[in-house]
């Protein structure tokens, strides 16, 4: 049975030892397009996979509606409906695809450790990563204050809350340009507060965001913080032309503040044993998926800072099962 528990805490507070150790050849901590992809071919090479679903079931995808650059796909599909395609996929050739979140990592010996929420020891002879990204937050006082309250970082998760309703996306990537023309069609307006005076975004989503009818863009504007009674936002107060001539304050009346700025890489419970750059990315030895620790493969984007797409984070996860499967046909000489 599934128990959460939060990745946070601490050793200390974790005192139930696991009442239960399974030893596996292979294990997929992670269920978005590089776990699965992983899961399908490891399975397809005997090497029968268990993967570990964890608190997103599909990954990012799942938050998303139309996925238009998958290929195989020609009309698009839905994030949803494709990661149950993947999850299908995997489970034909047999992956073991289970509930539970890995919660701490133990990469010391020849056998890899792994444990699963607070009950569960998993020894793996190989371990692929594909534990994907989370979204950051401005880290502002009032995205707590109002949290459950208006603040959101998932527009097609909540976006039905503000039909007809003022609401501002921050961001200049291609989430905050695809959330903000998702937003667009279901709400009055839509701000998009931007920091620069240039989106991030590829050049078809900015096009098409700058022509959406009902999207202002706030160009050059940062948030300072939120308001609203009851803690339910009513508005936010934002600073044009930060710490620069012609510096301003800027307030705009909405009901829905929803952050696209970004991913951070799940790595923490793996940091004491693999390199990480200064953001978190995991290192791979480049070209391939191996970390530094032998039977430790890495894929997807929490060990990619520049592309992080469904189709690269599927290919990483094949380069991942691949090696998994030669480190092991090598190591018991096969
Ligand atoms: P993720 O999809 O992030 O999945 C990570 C998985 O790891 C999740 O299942 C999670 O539950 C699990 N996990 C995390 N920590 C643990 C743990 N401790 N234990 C067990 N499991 C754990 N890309 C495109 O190519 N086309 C698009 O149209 C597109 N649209 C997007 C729209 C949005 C709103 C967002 C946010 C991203 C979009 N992307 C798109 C990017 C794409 O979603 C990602 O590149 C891709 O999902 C990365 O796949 P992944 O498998 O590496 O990780
Ligand atoms: P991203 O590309 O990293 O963009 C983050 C945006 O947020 C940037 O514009 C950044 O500003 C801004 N930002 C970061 N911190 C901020 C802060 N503290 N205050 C204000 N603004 C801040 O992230 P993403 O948009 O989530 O995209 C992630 C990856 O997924 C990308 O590779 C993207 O191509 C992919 N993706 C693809 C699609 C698609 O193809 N349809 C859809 C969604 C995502 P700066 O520009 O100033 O740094």
């Amino acid at each position: 049975m599934f128990k959460s528990l939060n990745i946070n805490d601490s050793e200390e507070e974790r005192t139930n030892e696991p009442s239960d150790t399974e030893r596996v050849k292979c294990l997929v901590v992670g269920s978005g397009p590089a776990g699965y992809t992983a899961a399908i071919y490891a399975a397809r090479a005997n090497l029968n996979p268990v993967m570990y679903e964890g608190l997103q079931p599909g990954g990012q995808l799942t938050t998303t509606t139309e996925v238009e650059n998958y290929p195989g796909y020609p009309e698009g599909v839905t994030g949803p409906v494709m990661m149950e395609d993947f999850k299908k996929q995997a489970q034909r050739f047999g992956t073991d695809v289970r509930w539970g979140l890995a919660v701490k990592a133990d990469f010391s010996g020849d056998i890899h450790k792994i444990w699963i929420d607070d009950d569960k020891l998993i020894e793996a002879e190989t371990v692929i990563i594909a534990t994907g990204a989370t979204a950051k937050y401005l880290g502002l006082e009032d995205e707590k204050k109002y949290a459950g309250g208006g603040v959101s970082a998932c527009a097609t998760c909540d976006g039905f809350f503000y039909r007809g309703k003022d609401v501002a996306v921050v961001g200049g990537g291609d989430t905050a340009a695809e959330e903000a023309m998702y937003l667009a069609g279901l709400c009055n307006k839509v701000y998009l507060i931007v920091r620069r005076d240039e989106l991030r975004a590829s050049k078809v989503m900015a096009e098409r965001v700058k022509k959406t009818p009902n999207v202002e863009i706030l160009w050059k504007h940062q948030t300072k913080g939120l308001s609203g009674d009851n803690g339910v936002v009513e508005g936010a107060t934002l600073v044009k032309n930060l710490g620069e001539e012609g510096e301003e304050e800027v307030k705009i009346k909405i009901d829905g503040f929803f952050l696209a700025i970004g991913h951070k890489p799940n790595s923490d419970i793996f940091k004491d044993y693999l390199d990480t750059d200064e953001v978190g990315y995991i290192k791979t030895i480049p070209g391939t998926s191996k970390t530094k620790v032998k039977g430790v493969f890495a894929c997807g984007d929490v060990q990619d800072p520049i592309y992080r797409q469904a189709v690269t984070a599927a290919g990483s996860g094949c380069m991942a099962a691949i090696d998994a499967e030669r480190y092991l046909s090598e190591k018991n000489g096969h």
